[in-house]
């Protein structure tokens, strides 16, 4: 999910910075207001990745993972493909990583530093959507789509750890590029599980990427913490009419809850948000459920949310005390911190953004902005955007928001996000919107440009050990003052039945449609 938007801002960059560096036998020397200088090896993954037939190449992959449409822990195709490409590239792939069929580690590269890149594939439920339609048009109705972009950035981290790869090849460069392919981020499953397994030990600095509305980072906090836990009650079943007071509802346990969580409302820190959906409730009114379960949403800063939890589950308990009935099962499917970006890594990101800008969009790309845009009756007209962002600065005041996954990275290892382009400003995240813009030859420009500004960051974190020190010691010492400590309790394991009735419903139907319009 992403939790920002980044709005188009003032720096103005020619396209196609890159074709400006042409030269790559040797450091370009520059002035101090003009392009900063570029190595022959930054040189070398620029050039790789601004080859057409590469765009088109992970363009074309970004496409199909966008049709597999597959939802978080039952990705196999996205993952395989993904897998496939980066161990044809000649990376050595960790399949089924922390206990996940879906999730992987690519690596290439010897020694230090361990540069890592993360990437995720899943798709939303319910927002199947023709590419590059710019009204309402599903697929399959009721089928999942890609509402929020994720089929290109998985997608981006794979082109971009192998045209590291081309550096490593061709310089004998030092270092590793890890790719940690990560399931199921709609629901903020994989990165806590993945960091309990130890995957990122030896990672000295990892970049995140999402597509979005413009090209941009940031730094500081960001997002919710969240513990996301399913309770489930215990009760009695009996003839609804005949004899009801033999009978103890599980569904009454989960009403009273909520009522009870409803009126906790008001007495919870003020950046906290609550959300919950009733997943099992009876199956028909004339006989009482003796099994009812609601998954909860329980989300505040890291500091506040602990304590949350703990009064959410005295209403759980208060529900199934006031029933008769009981609290039979508590489930974490996952619990994530806030995230926390660094601000050196961004700094650095940042400037390789500046370097790459934003790409250039053609006429048929333009139209279709300015026709979604339209339909959407969006304050956004103006089509595409020409310019990247500037580097964001964390807001002084939090007031609470969405969560990602990628915030429990964030602590164990210095991280920032590259936000690349593609998705048409006032396209709506979550919605049909953005699955027709997720699709197609803008969403192929923005995934490379967002490409190039992660593989051009990770040769800079080989190429200057002064830069990483600096960003390892603002981690160290932010560590220092907020030691790490999973929220995942010791029993909990990753929910990979997640999604599964509904992918096996869906698989075949979208497998059966020509996607291509
Ligand atoms: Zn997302």
């Amino acid at each position: 999910m992403r939790l920002r938007i980044f709005r188009t801002a003032g720096i103005v960059l020619a396209f196609c910075a890159v074709i400006m560096f042409s030269a790559v036998d040797e450091a370009v020397a520059v002035s101090k207001d003009a392009k900063p200088k570029v190595t022959k090896e930054k040189q070398t993954v620029l050039d790789w990745l601004a080859q057409p037939q590469l765009v088109e190449k992970f363009g074309k992959i970004s496409d199909a993972i966008w049709s597999y449409a597959e939802l978080g822990m039952q990705e196999f195709n996205s993952s395989k493909l993904l897998a496939d490409t980066l161990e044809q590239a000649g990376f050595t792939v960790e399949r089924g990583a922390a206990g996940m069929p879906t999730c992987f580690v690519a690596t290439y590269g010897s020694g230090k530093p361990v540069i890592g890149i993360l990437g995720e594939f899943d798709a939303l439920p319910m927002l199947s959507q023709k590419g590059r339609v710019p009204r309402q048009d599903p697929i399959v109705a009721g089928a999942p789509g890609h509402g929020c972009g994720h089929n290109t950035m998985c997608t981006a981290a794979a082109a971009a750890a192998i045209a590291v790869k081309e550096a490593i090849d061709k310089f004998k460069l030092p270092g590793t590029v890890k790719v940690f392919g990560s399931p199921a981020e709609e629901t903020v499953v994989s990165r806590p599980y993945m960091v309990r397994a130890g995957l990122f030990k030896d990672v000295d600095a990892v970049i995140d990427n999402h597509s979005s509305h413009g090209f941009g980072t940031g730094y500081g906090k960001n997002g919710n913490a969240i513990f996301s836990v399913i309770f489930r009650f215990k009760g009695k079943t009996a003839h609804s009419a005949g004899a009801p007071w033999t009978g103890r509802s599980a569904l009454d346990a989960v009403e009273i809850m909520n009522v009870a969580t409803n009126f906790l409302r008001e007495h919870l820190f003020y950046t906290y948000r609550l959300h919950y959906i009733v997943i099992e409730g009876g199956e028909a009114p004339n006989v009482v459920p003796d099994k009812a379960g609601v998954w909860y949403y329980i989300r505040n800063t890291d500091e506040e949310v602990e304590d949350m939890y703990q009064r959410v589950l005295n209403c759980a308990k208060a529900g199934a005390l006031a029933s008769g009935t009981e609290l039979s099962e508590v489930k974490f499917v996952s619990a994530v911190h806030q995230g926390n970006s660094n601000k050196g890594m961004a700094e650095l990101i940042n400037k390789n953004i500046e370097l790459v800008g934003m790409p250039p969009w053609n006429d048929e790309e333009q139209a279709f902005a300015k026709a979604l845009q339209k339909e959407l009756g969006s304050k956004e007209t103006g089509g595409l955007p020409s310019a990247v962002e500037k580097l964001r600065e964390p807001s002084a005041v939090f007031v609470g928001g969405g969560s990602s996954d990628v915030g429990e990275v964030t602590r164990v290892a210095p991280t920032a996000s590259v936000q690349f382009p593609g998705q048409v400003p006032g396209s709506i995240d979550h919605h049909w919107s953005s699955v027709a813009s997720n699709y197609g030859t803008t969403a192929w420009k923005g995934l490379n440009a967002g490409a190039k500004a992660m593989a051009a960051s990770v040769i800079d974190l080989f190429q200057k050990p002064e830069e990483l020190k600096k960003i390892r010691e603002e981690f160290d010492k932010y560590e220092k003052e907020h030691p790490y400590k999973s929220f995942l309790p010791e029993d909990a394991k990753p929910p990979l039945d997640l999604n599964k009735e509904l992918m096996d419903k869906y698989r075949g139907l979208l497998q059966k449609i020509d996607i291509i319009h």
